[in-house]
This record gives C-alpha cells, structure tokens and sequence, in this order.
C-alpha cells in the first residue's frame, strides 16, 4: 500500500505530495500555492481521491479485497 500521494490544486495547479493518514479519511486540505480549501467531490470520500494521485488508503485496501478496511463512506 502506498501512503504518499501528490495532491493537484484544481484552482492552481499546484502539486504537493502528501502523505495519507490510513485511520481516517482527510475531508478538508488547504492548498500551499493558492491557500484554496480543497473538499471532495461528490461521491468521493476524501480530497485524496478527488485530488490525489492516489486513492486513499481504505480504497486501495478494498480494491485489493483486504477485509477490514471500512472507509467512511461506507
Ligand atoms: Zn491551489
């Protein structure tokens, strides 16, 4: 499982890799070129997999099959 993913601004452009906490899923995330307070998108349980290069964790965990991965969407 990877656990860092570069998040792109949709307003800037700006990229920054973070890395994603694999407890909870980030709601909110304050873009460092623009200040932008990025939300997800309907449907999506987090800015990372709305913005990120890579989904969140517990997506990745149930595309894979893991068990016990509960996101909070579900
Ligand atoms: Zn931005």
């Amino acid at each position: 499982m990877q656990l860092e993913s570069t998040i792109i601004c949709p307003d800037c452009g700006h990229r920054a890799m973070e890395t994603m906490p694999t407890d909870a899923c980030q709601f909110f995330y304050d873009c460092k070129g623009c200040g932008t307070r990025l939300k997800p998108k309907t449907g999506d349980c987090c800015v990372f997999c709305s913005y990120g290069s890579l989904s969140c964790p517990p997506i990745q965990a149930q595309r894979d099959g893991e068990a016990g991965a509960a996101c909070c969407k579900s």
